[in-house]
């Protein structure tokens, strides 16, 4: 059986939410006027609340979407286009998902900023500070994410909130990784917000998202028979949202960042015992408990992962939605790796199945991975 420490690019259905899917599958539609109607909007009204209270914000700031993409484009380019501003700041080390809805801004003629981050891609507060200070008016929005998909490393979300309520600016936080792990974002929304969610990456189906829209209201970008307040258009899956309401409502429940830590730990520690010039990205930030991007020097990170994957481990080399792609991750070369130990880093992530075994079996795989990937980088090299 394949050891998977990819969860980050997607984790395991929890057998409830699973439950929950198959329970609310009963026929309606939950515009529908009649019996069947109304109780599938009782069940897509409930899944609302019940995500609603977990995340801290009212049920009328939650728009089902079918994922944590759909969400990022909703909340940036309808933000963008609700202030009328012209100027959007973004992080360097976003999802491509805002990466590429902003850029798409640009195009239109909107001016991108980058925000400044640190070698951890902790974004810095006070260059942020001074932007604000010199011209709020101008900007739409601040996007950045809870946090990274690749490093773990967690933003001080709660002074960035407090930061853009100042100025009444929108702030786009891409919550796909955090949710599940961290506590309840309404602990730190202060002004307009909208957020991203996405339910696989805590174990309810693939296909199933959200977008928070607390104090704001993003203008409409998709037409057609105006369900989710006009925001969202298209019939509502409603048993996945009762799954997904499951399955973050269970994710919550779960205590299980402590014994995630510690696994990440035994990884990250056995791994430099193992392998002395390999590096942790990102160690000197707060980081999720599940999420470890180690640099091993020498090595190509899609080799590496060919020959884990041989062996039966899967991991990453980057996030999952741009893997396929041999190009260096723009996250670690913005917290400033350069070309080659960018491209000789992976990603372990851990979730709520994960075992000391799955450590172990890395942990048996990965030295002769490395030096047999070490010599295929060398034999590549020489021969260039
Ligand atoms: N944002 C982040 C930070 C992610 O990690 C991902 C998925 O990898 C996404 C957005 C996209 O999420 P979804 O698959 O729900 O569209």
């Amino acid at each position: 059986m394949a050891v998977y420490l990819d969860h980050a690019a997607t984790t395991d259905v929890r057998p409830s939410a699973l439950e929950a899917f198959v329970t609310a599958s009963a026929t309606g539609n939950p515009s529908s006027l009649h019996a069947s109607g109304r109780g599938a909007r009782r069940v897509l009204e409930e899944a609302r609340e019940s995500l609603a209270a977990g995340l801290g914000v009212r049920p009328g700031d939650v728009i089902f979407t079918s994922g944590a993409t759909e969400s990022d484009n909703i909340g940036i380019k309808g933000s963008f286009l609700k202030t009328g501003r012209n100027r959007v700041l973004v992080s360097p080390t976003e999802h491509h998902a805002v990466l590429d809805s902003v850029q798409w801004l640009g195009q239109q003629g909107a001016e991108v900023e980058w925000l400044q981050i640190d070698s951890d891609g902790v974004i810095d507060l006070t260059s942020l500070r001074r932007t604000l200070d010199s011209d709020a008016a101008s900007i739409a929005l601040v996007a950045v994410m809870w946090a990274n998909n690749e490093t773990g490393t967690i933003q001080p979300v709660e002074q960035l909130a407090q930061m853009c309520a100042e100025y009444q600016v929108v702030l786009h936080c891409d919550a796909a990784q955090a949710v599940g792990w961290l506590p309840s974002p309404g602990e730190w929304l202060a002004g307009p917000a909208t957020l991203a969610i996405s339910g696989h990456k805590f174990g309810a189906p693939i296909g199933i998202g959200a977008l928070v829209a607390y104090q704001t209201t993003p203008t409409q970008l998709s037409h057609g028979g105006g369900q989710e307040t006009d925001i969202r258009s298209g019939t509502v899956p409603v048993a996945l949202a009762a799954a997904l309401a499951q399955a973050f409502a269970e994710a919550r429940a779960d205590s299980k960042n402590d014994r995630i830590n510690a696994l990440r730990r035994e990884l990250e520690n056995s791994v430099l015992e193992l392998i002395p010039q390999a590096r942790i990205n990102a160690s000197g930030a707060e980081r999720l408990p599940n999420i470890s991007s180690i640099t091993f020097p020498g090595c190509r990170s899609d080799a590496l992962l060919m020959l884990l994957d041989a062996a039966g481990i899967s991991c990453s080399a980057g996030s999952a939605c741009t893997a396929g792609v041999p190009r260096p991750s723009h996250v670690l070369l913005a917290m400033g790796l350069d070309e080659a130990d960018a491209d000789a880093s992976l990603r372990f992530s851990l979730g709520w199945t994960s075992t000391s075994e799955d450590i172990q079996a890395l942990l048996a795989a990965l030295p002769a991975a490395v030096e047999r990937a070490r010599q295929v980088r060398a034999t590549v090299v020489g021969r260039a």
